[in-house]
């Protein structure tokens, strides 16, 4: 046992189930540059006014959960990143990269929330998200629906899966909205618990995110945004849900869908699951027209969305555990003494210049264990040839292949022909 262990709610990802993050973040990183978003890399830690002017101070995220701390060495507050968009923006407009033209990004990597660990929900998790700038259409919205709809569907996540969408109108809309909310949930004051209570000074739409089952008829009733909308943001939301219909993707209307972060206007969605138990969501996104003014900005139009990977992860081993699996070593170097171990050096060397796709293991030792506790080695290793050189093949410049996972002779080869032969046998 370590002295040491992990914090909880802060997972090691181990080689054991590695290949399923890495199977997920191909996938992604593919689709990035389909569609033509470049990665942006920012950093884990920011100054926390950042978040607090972003984020909002009435959420969760900004009250109870974001990991802050003093920076020892100068005379500011940190935070550790707890969402991507906020350190995203602030990059685009430190580097101008959204002055006077659009920008597409995308970016993958932790975050941190000081939630109450339990399943699916971690203190450092990972997310996948896009951010797109300069661009007022649905069009653009539509694009990144189609993006995540396309990588469930390369998952063989599609038939778990649900798109919820929903508008919140734009700023002055969400402000009538606002006060219609106050009015009406102060007439069930005392009906109501201490979290909505305290949501109805700051932040009343996020009262309709409430998941006390007390509350949910008084909620059912609450007024809905739709009543508030001008003609503008109709417009703009039914001609995203005409692209959706276009495109083939289902999607739900969900009037009570508000999302927790301040920032966001207009279109919100939400991917979920019924398959992960309580934690449902799998990622959701919105329109965020105000945010880069916020920052000092020009006024931009954004839109964006970020993918929870663990719940993404937990979702293909319940579904495709059998069949993604990491990639097995093609060869396994098996030599009989110090010299023929050196020479084994320069063959493999050669095969990886020759063809780059071969994965290759060297049994370490310089050969000084016997043959059979080698092969057993290469057999636990899962590689589908041994390549074996001993004292006389190495005279001769050969070297025997002894195929590990079918029932054939093995053979010997000439130093020059191997490459033809494995090009040949793994079909490269
Ligand atoms: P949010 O930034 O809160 O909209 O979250 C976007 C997605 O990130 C969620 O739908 C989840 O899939 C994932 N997520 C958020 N918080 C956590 C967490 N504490 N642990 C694991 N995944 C999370």
């Amino acid at each position: 046992m370590s002295l040491f262990q992990a914090i909880r709610g802060m997972h090691d990802i181990l080689p054991n189930q590695i290949h399923f993050w890495q199977y997920l973040e191909d996938k992604m990183r593919h689709l990035a540059n389909q569609y033509g978003y470049e990665e942006i890399r920012t950093p884990l830690v920011e100054t926390t006014g950042l978040f607090k002017r972003t984020i909002g101070e009435v959420t969760d995220i900004v009250e109870k959960e974001m990991y802050t701390f003093q920076d020892r060495h100068e005379d500011r507050s940190l935070t550790l990143r707890p969402e991507g968009t906020a350190g995203c923006v602030r990059a685009v407009l430190e580097h101008s990269l959204a002055y006077n033209k659009t920008s597409k990004l995308w970016y993958m990597g932790p975050l941190f929330r000081h939630e109450k660990p339990q399943r699916g929900r971690c203190r450092q998790f990972h997310q996948f998200g896009m951010e797109a700038f300069g661009i007022p259409t649905p069009d653009i919205e539509a694009e990144m629906l189609v993006i995540i709809w396309h990588l469930w569907q390369q998952l063989g996540l599609r038939d778990k899966v649900q798109l919820e969408l929903n508008t919140l109108g734009s700023v002055n809309a969400r402000q009538a909205y606002r006060e219609a909310l106050v009015q009406y949930f102060e007439r069930y004051r005392s009906d109501l618990d201490e979290d909505s209570l305290r949501r109805l000074a700051l932040n009343p739409l996020r009262i309709l995110d409430s998941k006390n089952p007390a509350l949910q008829e008084i909620i059912l009733n609450a007024p809905k945004i739709q009543a508030f909308l001008e003609p503008a943001s109709e417009i703009h939301f039914a001609q995203l849900c005409e692209y959706l219909q276009h495109l083939n993707i289902p999607f739900i209307l969900n009037p009570r869908l508000v999302r927790g972060l301040d920032y966001y206007c207009e279109t919100i969605f939400e991917w979920t699951t019924q398959h992960l138990g309580a934690q449902s969501a799998l990622g959701a996104g919105g329109r965020y027209d105000g945010l880069v003014e916020l920052l000092g900005g020009q006024p931009t139009p954004a839109f964006g969305f970020a993918l929870g990977c663990e719940r993404i992860v937990e979702l293909l081993k319940d579904t495709h555990e059998s069949e993604i699996f990491p990639p097995k070593p093609h060869i396994y170097c098996i030599s009989q003494n110090y010299a023929c171990q050196q020479e084994m050096f320069l063959i493999a060397e050669h095969l990886r210049d020759t063809l780059p796709q071969l994965k290759i293991l060297i049994h370490y030792g310089q050969g000084s264990a016997s043959f059979k506790s080698q092969f057993k080695k290469a057999d636990q290793s899962g590689a589908a040839l041994a390549f074996i050189l001993g004292q006389e093949e190495k005279s001769k410049g050969l070297i025997a292949i002894k195929f590990l996972r079918e029932n054939r002779e093995q053979q010997l080869y000439s130093k020059t022909d191997v490459t033809s032969f494995l090009r040949d046998y793994f079909s490269f």
